[in-house]
């Protein structure tokens, strides 16, 4: 088995960012040497501490597919950044651009500085800076209408960038996202681990965690607080937990690896 997680709705709590209640499945994927990939919006700065804190030795994909960061040696090889990848400068000044051309009532990172992120999600100044500390996506804040974030979306898509929707913010980057990353993983993985039967997992609570969504063997739909639908394409199976966050990460996880120990046991019992 191989998982794929969204941190901020999914393995951390919406408002408050703990993960304790997913902390048994957590421990167990570890006594199992499952490999646990965090997929998120955050910058490889915060995803760095994360994985300090959750003891992970594994690839993390940060800013929403743009950047890829696996540990030396990991793969035997390089690891390879996304291609499509655009700096974040670049970016900003697309978005200046269509900001000014539309008159769009909206706020990048950027433009918020450290302490307005602070302000905005609840984050520490510390933290606030760490998040900002970006290389390939800029987060938007949206203070406009629906109708008006579709026509900033379709502005990006006109001028060669995507644009996604996380918890929050809305994400401007190149055409990069984590379906993308978490393809060219699991090519790596394969490589590696050549002939295995391995499942691939994922779970995402907003719309941002679609794509990964339906390029993994299971998916995993973490109710989410933004009231957009979460319809997923493709995958043989998926599964809705009704508790949000770490909680419904923990029931869902911990339901798939009752049944991979299930099916150890039986194999072994056929096996006579
Ligand atoms: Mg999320």
């Amino acid at each position: 088995m191989i998982v794929f997680s969204d941190l901020d709705g999914s393995l951390l709590d919406h408002d408050t960012y703990d993960w304790a209640p997913a902390q048994p499945a957590l421990a167990l994927l570890k006594e199992r040497s499952v490999p646990l990939i965090l997929v998120s919006s955050k910058t490889l700065a915060e995803l760095e501490e994360f994985r300090v804190l959750l003891e992970l030795q594994h690839p993390v994909v940060a800013e929403n597919g743009a950047v890829i960061d696996v540990p030396d040696g990991y793969f035997g090889g390089d690891a390879e950044r996304p291609a499509s990848a655009v700096a974040r400068a670049e970016l900003q000044s697309v978005y200046e651009d269509v900001k000014s051309t539309y008159g769009f009532r909206c706020e990048a990172f950027y433009e918020l500085g450290v302490s307005g992120i602070a302000r905005e999600t609840g984050l520490s100044e510390r933290r606030a800076g760490l998040a900002n500390d970006r290389q390939a996506s800029e987060p938007v804040l949206w203070r406009d209408d629906e109708r008006r974030a579709e026509q900033f979306r379709q502005a990006m898509i006109s001028r060669g960038l995507r644009c996604v929707r996380g918890g929050r913010f809305l994400h401007v980057m190149g055409n990069t996202g984590k379906a993308e990353a978490v393809n060219q993983l699991l090519d790596a993985y394969a490589h590696v681990w050549p002939g295995g039967e391995t499942t691939s997992v994922s779970l995402g609570d907003a719309p941002n965690d679609l794509g990964m969504l339906s390029v993994t063997d299971v998916a995993v739909v973490i109710p989410g607080k933004h009231g957009h639908p979460m319809n997923v394409d493709t995958p043989t199976r998926v599964l809705r937990p009704t508790l949000a966050g770490p909680a419904g990460w923990n029931a869902a996880m911990m339901s798939l690896l009752e049944e991979q120990l299930g099916s150890y046991s039986t194999t072994k019992i056929d096996g006579g």
